[in-house]
């Protein structure tokens, strides 16, 4: 309605017949009520809600581009870190300080895919790729990353994997980063000289019960209810830092719910330890022989990577100059002809130009992204392609699988499996 100063406002109008008993009209009973203030604060809301919408979506952008932007620098230093610590020229102790700056840089591509997985659990994309899985392998697998971290501390880490039924469909990378986590938690938080115990068994139900438990610093009450939540971390009293983003146990928990399976902190108090259960639902007898997924590698090249490595002709296409320097270089002594090229424009001329095997391709590029060049170089030259990018996504993975890319490694990339999946391909 229009007011008497001109401007309109909202007001709801309703009007009801009221009838006598032959059902004639006899008087019509109406309402009409402002709700120029209610429209006002549901426009507020709309306005409010798409805004909120439209931030979450540039955190997401943020973080894939930040991730992106983290991992880009650690390529090259890994790969040269890798090459030397293999070179026998040089004396064992550099070799064995090359190890430590290996082992560093890749637990910073970690802390940057946890961040990369909450932004993905907050979003609901957290996707899991099940398969039948022997569950005691896996935290057989989780113990051996957490090895050097517990020697270091004189630390204990003992299992008793006692469940019959230890077999669950399952995501094997993401089981083990449950796992993996609770482990590193218990060797972190307890002190020198402790002990951190893992044990399975079977519950009504065909429940599988796995319990952490570590006689270390322990969790005071008030805080056990929070601990799961992100960035949440206990402070501790005195000078004592943990460091860590507070982000483990909010992806474990994430990770259990995607199973429908529950995961729960107990702990006596502080300095009584503490006690991570999880329980998983549709537990199976483990067929025997079954895959499980190696721990990233830590320090060590497996042996049966080393399988010989045919001379190919290689495109290679990076613009961050350092890394594609020190790839082109590794790929040369590998034996590789390599053409080392920086952008879309260079690497079509040269394909045109000669003949490849095999492009192995960084997915940013100036002149365009590395799929649309995957798109063109397979259906031109029916080439194959290896993708490297700092984008790890599922969504990233698929679109680039899509363009023709057979083999998708997030940076930072280690030449070992670079080079498995040349000889994959090849
Ligand atoms: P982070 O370890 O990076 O801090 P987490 O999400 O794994 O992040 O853990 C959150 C917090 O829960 C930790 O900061 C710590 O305060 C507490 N916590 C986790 N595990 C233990 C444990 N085994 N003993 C004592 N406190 C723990």
């Amino acid at each position: 309605m229009k007011s008497r100063a001109g401007d309109y406002c909202w007001f709801l109008c309703r009007a009801l017949p009221v009838r006598d008993d032959a059902g004639r009209i006899v008087n019509w009973f109406g309402t009409c009520t402002d709700i120029e203030s209610f429209k006002r604060v549901e426009q507020a809301l709309r306005e409010t809600k798409a805004a909120a919408e439209s931030a979450n979506r540039s955190k997401d952008q943020f973080l894939a581009a930040l991730s992106h932007e983290l991992r880009t620098p650690l390529t090259p230093v890994l790969m040269l870190a890798a090459n030397l610590r293999e070179d026998e020229r040089l004396p064992a102790g550099v070799r064995e300080q090359l190890g430590m700056m290996e082992r560093n840089i890749a637990l910073e591509g970690r802390l940057i895919d946890d961040l990369l997985d909450t932004s993905a659990i907050a979003s609901g994309k957290l996707r899991l790729h099940r398969q039948l899985c022997d569950t005691h392998s896996l935290i057989r697998l989780a113990m051996e990353i957490v090895r050097d971290a517990a020697l270091t501390k004189e630390i204990n880490v003992e299992c008793e994997l006692n469940a019959s039924r230890s077999g669950l469909m399952t995501d094997p990378a993401r089981f083990q980063q449950v796992i993996w986590n609770l482990l590193r938690n218990g060797v972190k938080f307890t002190p020198r000289g402790g002990r951190v115990f893992i044990r399975t068994s079977d519950q009504a139900a065909n429940r599988l019960r796995i319990e952490i438990i570590d006689n270390g610093i322990g969790i005071a009450p008030a805080a056990l209810a929070k601990i799961f939540l992100p960035f949440e971390q206990v402070a501790i009293a005195g000078d004592q830092r943990f460091g860590g983003l507070g982000l483990g146990l909010a992806i474990a928990r994430a990770i259990v719910d995607l199973h429908d399976g529950q995961i729960s902190a107990q702990s006596g108090g502080v300095n009584l330890g503490a006690t991570f259960i999880v329980e998983f639902p549709e537990a199976t007898f483990p067929p025997s022989g079954l895959a499980t997924t190696a721990p990233p590698s830590a320090s060590g090249i497996s042996a049966s990577g080393r399988a010989a490595l045919r001379p190919l002709r290689l495109l290679l296409v990076e613009d961050h100059l350092p890394t594609l320097q020190v790839l082109s270089s590794l790929l040369t002594r590998q034996g590789h002809q390599v053409v080392a090229v920086g952008t879309i424009a260079e690497a079509l001329a040269a394909a045109n130009a000669q003949a490849f095997n095999l492009v192995i391709s960084d997915l940013g590029l100036p002149d365009g992204t590395g799929n649309q060049l995957m798109e063109k170089l397979r259906f031109v030259h029916g080439l194959k392609g290896i993708a490297l990018s700092g984008y790890g996504m599922d969504e990233d993975l698929k679109r680039s699988r899509e363009a023709g890319f057979v083999t998708h490694l997030v940076k930072p990339v280690q030449m070992e499996e670079l080079r498995r999946a040349i000889v994959q391909l090849s």
